[in-house]
């Protein structure tokens, strides 16, 4: 992934997040719609305690419809306001700045009760790296006003961005890590696009996503890549698709590296459809 997480950093970044936190009255906390637990940070409640919090699923185009809807409703059962974007496009978050005024309205009014004239409500971006924060923060400000690149303990002047008459918006994301100990969610975390590939190996990604998408999505698979018998085998898979692709080694061996970072690319892109990978745990 793009940042090595030590203990030092994951301490400094939570650090830095609890220092923003105080500054505002509701934390966005973005979330993958593909996979909203695996991109989640384990110890957000932790981190964020009673803080008002809107659950926020990105890159919704990419998501099954009908699993992201399962998905905002589990969150609206655990008492967590959930809403599905797209900071790609824009859908869904004129909707999110709407939940996110309202859920600041209670700290407003009690800052008010104290004889204090009304203020701005205040909202910060959190999440793991690549899912989003700085695209969604980019669209909100309207022009690239969000700092790229994840470096945590990074701080320098922060700005706000006003977005309508009520909110503004700390320009700089919390960076929270995920959990990447677990193989299960270091995958989903790969194959989404969230890991980077100089820390994992593609072929054995693929080998997994290749096998998921014969379980689950066989068809989609068959028909973008032409393949008329699909094989049961993986490899056999990846071979065709290889040859489909004309992703030749010397000597007319297929490149299945080469094969592998492709299929990963296009599943990633949405170019094979719209997958969630994971459910709710009830
Ligand atoms: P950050 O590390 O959380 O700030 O993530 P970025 O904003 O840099 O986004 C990571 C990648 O996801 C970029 O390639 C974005 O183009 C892409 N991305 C972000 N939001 C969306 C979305 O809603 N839909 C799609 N399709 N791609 C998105």
């Amino acid at each position: 992934m793009d940042i090595q997480w030590y203990p030092g950093h994951m301490a400094k970044a939570r650090r830095q997040v609890q220092q923003n936190l105080q500054m505002v009255d509701v934390v966005i906390e973005l979330l993958d719609a593909r996979i909203p637990a695996s991109s989640r940070n384990p110890d957000i409640n932790a981190i964020l305690k009673d803080k008002p919090r809107l659950v926020v699923l990105n890159k919704s185009d990419l998501a099954d419809p009908e699993i992201t809807a399962v998905w905002l409703d589990y969150f609206t059962s655990k008492g967590l306001p959930a809403v599905a974007v797209d900071a790609h496009h824009g859908a869904g978050v004129k909707k999110m700045v709407a939940l996110t005024e309202r859920l600041a309205q209670p700290a407003i009014k009690k800052y008010m009760a104290r004889g204090r004239l009304a203020r701005l409500a205040r909202c910060m971006v959190v999440g793991v790296p690549n899912v989003g924060k700085s695209m969604l923060i980019n669209r909100l400000a309207g022009k690239k006003a969000a700092r790229t690149g994840n470096r945590p303990g990074v701080t320098r002047g922060e700005q706000w961005i006003k977005l309508g008459g009520k909110l503004e918006l700390l320009d700089t994301p919390g960076i929270l890590w995920p959990k990447f100990e677990d193989p299960e969610t270091a995958y989903k975390l790969a194959v989404t696009g969230a890991i980077k590939e100089q820390i994992y190996n593609p072929e054995e990604i693929c080998t997994k996503l290749v096998q998921w998408l014969l379980d689950n999505a066989p068809d989609a698979l068959a028909k973008r890549y032409k393949l008329r018998d699909l094989p049961e085998n993986v490899w056999e898979v990846i071979e065709k698709i290889g040859v489909y692709r004309g992703f030749y080694l010397s000597g007319g061996r297929i490149d299945e590296y080469k094969t592998a970072v492709f299929i990963i690319k296009e599943f990633r892109e949405g170019s094979l459809g719209k997958y969630s990978l994971e459910l709710p745990l009830q």
